[in-house]
């Protein structure tokens, strides 16, 4: 009969060389094969750390979407409202569009007040930086120019949206991308008119 025959190796755990007294024998003696169970162990539990860290993440990232979504689409609103009234001046005061100053996107009703309409672009319209940052708006000033401008009607009904509203992420990942494009064609074709 013949003896298997096996071949010196290396411990995994120490620099000693050992030929195994059975298969697959890894430790050169009971210590060491206690240090690799160990060590096994560990990285057992590292792994399974890391992948509770990554769980968290994730968790996390659900949650942080909805924010990033809504001020990327908020962006595009306030941005579109400047852009369609790029000729116009400001809706809040006299202040002409050869203005040098800073132009915003302002509400008429505020984000904080009406959720509702904070996307709505009957709700946003050019206004200087004065007014919209330091005078809040400048409502006094802006409801007369906005019912000239969209009618008496639409206002009545932007100041009858009291409901509070949380978009949700399907809604503003499809707002953003319709009126993402729509933004850009008013772009170009702003561009083009000079
Ligand atoms: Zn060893
Ligand atoms: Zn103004």
């Amino acid at each position: 009969m013949l003896q298997p025959v096996r071949r010196e190796k290396k411990c995994r755990a120490c620099p000693t060389r050992f030929i195994p007294s059975r298969p697959l024998q890894v430790a050169c003696c009971p210590d060491c094969a206690q240090t690799l169970a160990r060590r096994n162990r560990e990285k057992a539990e590292k792994r399974a750390a890391t992948i509770e860290r990554q769980k968290t993440r994730a968790a996390l990232e659900a949650l942080k979407p909805r924010a990033k979504w809504l001020a990327e689409c908020q962006a595009i609103a306030n941005r579109y409202a400047r852009v369609r009234d790029a000729k116009d001046g400001c809706i809040s005061c006299d202040r002409p569009a050869s203005w040098q100053g800073q132009w915003h996107g302002s509400h008429f009703r505020s984000v904080g007040a009406a959720s509702a309409v904070r996307l709505n672009l009957w709700n946003i319209h050019k206004a200087c930086s004065i007014c919209n940052h330091h005078l809040s708006g400048n409502i006094a000033g802006y409801k007369p120019r906005l019912i000239q401008k969209i009618g008496l009607e639409k206002v009545e009904w932007l100041e009858s949206q009291n409901q509070v509203v949380r978009h949700g992420i399907e809604y503003l990942k499809r707002y953003k991308r319709v009126m993402g494009k729509r933004l850009r064609m008013l772009e170009k074709r702003n561009a083009m008119q000079g």
